[in-house]
């Protein structure tokens, strides 16, 4: 395992262990839920809005590693960014989870996102990868029903 690989397992082993922002966010502006029924994973986004930009963002439920990891990490991400830097890096979080950018600078520069590329090589892991994302993106367009990944 290359030195790089092994510091993406590292990130994902970390943020499954100790979540960031793992809680309920009492006053959120927005709160949906995300639901991936062939892993069982299950969480709800807080979304708390000052104009555009993300003030606070969390989340809480269940699930697999990488779901858990990638909730985390997107909480940590996502946190003070304006909604067109969140809609660029849902884009690009997607295109890195299907294995569509393949230039490690591209990479690299998707800082703790980018220990979620390995992801593209198990398509099954890719629907808990992005079911965060999901969760989140429809939070922020307002639509309020629960997400599923089917
Ligand atoms: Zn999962």
């Amino acid at each position: 395992m290359s030195d790089l690989k092994a510091l993406y397992q590292e990130v994902i082993l970390d943020h499954n262990k100790n979540p960031r922002n793992f809680k309920k966010l009492e006053d959120a502006d927005y709160s949906v839920e995300g639901y991936n029924p062939l892993c069982g994973d299950h969480y709800t986004v807080y979304l708390k809005m000052k104009g555009d930009v993300i003030s606070e963002i969390t989340f809480i439920g269940s699930g697999c590693a990488i779901s858990k990891a990638s909730a985390s990490v997107m909480s940590t991400v996502l946190k003070g960014k304006t909604l067109t830097e969140v809609e660029s890096l849902f884009n690009e979080f997607h295109h890195l989870v299907r294995g569509e950018i393949k230039d490690d600078v591209s990479i690299e520069k998707l800082g703790k996102l980018a220990a979620f590329g390995g992801i593209s090589e198990f398509p099954v892991r890719v629907k808990c990868a992005i079911l965060p994302w999901h969760t989140m993106k429809n939070a922020i367009d307002k639509k309020n029903e629960t997400v599923s990944t089917e």
